[in-house]
């Protein structure tokens, strides 16, 4: 497939569950050509009593894939048992998942665990997904210590975050944290879970596409070969031939115009993903600042309800003309201060009023 020229896909199911189901699932994501196996072994759930993976057991299922298909395994490891029972297993690629990256102390017992490995042992990888808050500092550790015990291929992954505040994602992707990461560490190749991230099938692809949109170098998608069987994360997880169809969907958006500028001037280096990167960046702080915008404006709303309850009691007119034009002076004189036109802020508080006296007036209507 075209694609995986271009980005790394690593591909599998969120656990092992048996050994047709891992070597069926297998099978087919090799014949798309992916590189990359993920499998979890051993599963961090959040509530006891839910399918807790395996465990060792399966190991020897993730070596006959490696064995009967060309794709490297990875595996997911929480305790520095897992790092030695897996790398003397011959599984050289482990994760650290997001509640482990949340935990220095278990993060520096896997690193001390690698260590003695290294030394016979130079396929060593380790992917690091994000910690479950959005915190640069808590996911650079965990790179750092990996990086200490003298893991040299370490891999970004971002899978969104927990969040209170409601969203159709099952984690909220909050962009620019990976992209905050990719700039404290360029070299290292970030990968996206759209799966963690979306937490429905349905949105997987166009996760997907805004991640290789912000030039992200690749993603880790849970496949399994019967999804709504899964013994975990059943609603998230594609078939195989859906990884195929979303594969083909995905477009690789080639240069920028500023990027061909920048070539014709001879720039070097790696100078477009910065830029797309970056462009990422900004449209993640426009939406965060249109988010405030529009929550602002649901508080002024109900503001303007109150008084207009007020001036129902007190038998006031909703709508006086004169307070309504001293308004429009004020904010256009406001905004004039702040750099914005005041025919713009005019036409604005414009439309903002009517919205709240409408809003007064069926909240009236409501009541009577
Ligand atoms: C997983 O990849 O199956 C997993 C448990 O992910 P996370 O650590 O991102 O929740
Ligand atoms: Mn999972």
């Amino acid at each position: 497939m075209e694609i995986l020229k271009k980005i790394l896909v690593v591909a599998g199911p969120c656990a092992t569950e048996s050994r047709e189901q891992v070597l069926a699932t297998a099978k087919e994501i090799a014949k798309l050509g992916i590189p990359m196996f993920r499998a979890g072994v051993w599963k961090p759930r959040t509530l006891p009593g839910g399918f807790e993976g395996i465990g060792a057991e399966a190991l020897q299922w993730l070596q006959e894939v490696q064995k009967s298909t060309k794709m490297s395994v990875a595996v997911e490891v929480a305790r520095a048992e897992h790092v030695r029972l897996s790398l003397n297993a011959g599984i050289s690629t482990l994760w650290l998942g997001s509640r482990t990256t949340s935990n220095p102390f278990a993060v520096q017992e896997i690193a001390d665990a690698i260590a003695p490995y290294l030394k016979h042992n130079s396929k060593i990888k380790v992917l690091v997904k994000n910690p479950l808050t959005p915190d640069t500092d808590l996911w650079s550790g965990a790179v750092e210590r990996i990086k200490n015990a003298g893991v040299n291929e370490i891999v970004l992954v971002h899978r969104g975050f927990t969040s209170y505040e409601r969203s159709i994602f099952r984690n909220v992707p909050l962009w620019s944290i990976a992209l905050q990461m990719h700039k404290r560490y360029p070299t290292l190749p970030l990968l996206c879970d759209p799966s963690h991230i979306a937490g429905n099938r349905k949105y997987i692809e166009q996760i997907s596409q805004q991640a290789l949109d912000l030039a992200f170098d690749g993603l880790m998608v849970e496949v399994h070969n019967n999804p709504n069987t899964a013994l975990s994360d059943a609603s998230q997880q594609l078939s195989p031939a859906e990884l195929e169809q979303m594969l083909y969907n995905l477009k690789i958006k080639e240069d920028t115009p500023l990027d061909s500028k920048e070539k014709v001037a001879g720039n070097k280096g790696d100078t477009k993903k910065l830029h797309i990167k970056d462009i990422g960046l900004l449209r993640e702080e426009i939406d965060q600042i249109d988010s405030k915008i529009l929550s602002l404006l649901a508080e002024r709303i109900e503001v303007a309800k109150r008084i207009g309850e007020y001036k129902k009691e007190n038998d006031m007119p909703l709508y006086q003309d004169d307070r309504h034009n001293t308004m429009l002076e004020q904010r256009a004189e406001d905004g004039a201060q702040k750099g914005l036109s005041k025919e713009f802020v005019k036409r604005l508080m414009e439309v903002i009023h009517s919205e709240s006296l409408e809003n007064q007036i069926n909240n009236d209507s409501k009541k009577s």
